[in-house]
């Protein structure tokens, strides 16, 4: 009876957390969204959650173009600006939200940050369609590494998408592969 009683509990608390993580991508893309208005607009947000109170500690955007930096993706921007926030180099505790599944780089930093989970919104093979990609799987880059991190995706993949296939990302995709 006792462990019936805790399996129940434990599905209602994964069905909590899936709604959760549904609620925090839809405001993350929306939120994202508002670059595609600016000078330089991304397809790529993040934010960094904690698992426990809830509180959002960072948000940021991709800024490869605005700061004319390579490494400036969204998830590498989000977890050095928590950090430093922290003033601490682990994010222990927390969730990462992304609008498109981190590329190696990205997750490699994740891991490197001691993340408890990512959440992705569209797939590396999505944003493929889009621009260059280094094709490589979240997941197995957390595979082959010594630490713990769930890799969970996608959610609202198709709502991530739009951000894609919106009309102002158009010219930035041509832009972006004239300059590689
Ligand atoms: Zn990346």
């Amino acid at each position: 009876m006792l462990f019936s009683t805790m399996g129940l509990k434990t599905s209602k608390e994964k069905l909590q957390t899936v709604a959760l993580d549904a609620e925090r991508m839809r405001s993350l893309a929306t939120w994202t969204a508002r670059s595609l208005e600016t000078e330089h607009p991304v397809p790529f947000g993040a934010a960094i959650f904690h698992g426990q109170t809830g509180e959002r500690l960072m948000r940021a955007a991709n800024a490869v173009g605005k700061e004319n930096d390579p490494s400036s993706h969204a998830e590498v921007r989000t977890i050095r600006l928590a950090c430093k926030k922290l003033k601490g180099f682990s994010l222990k505790g927390y969730t990462l939200y992304t609008t498109c599944e981190p590329c190696p780089m990205c997750m490699a930093n994740a891991l490197w940050a001691g993340l408890d989970r990512v959440v992705y919104g569209a797939t590396i093979e999505d944003a493929n369609q889009f621009c260059r990609q280094i094709r490589i799987p979240a997941t197995e880059v957390a595979a082959r590494s010594d630490m713990t991190c769930s890799v969970e995706g996608p959610v609202e993949r198709e709502l991530c998408l739009t951000l894609f296939t919106h009309p102002k990302m158009k010219k930035a995709f041509r832009t972006w592969s004239k300059q590689r």
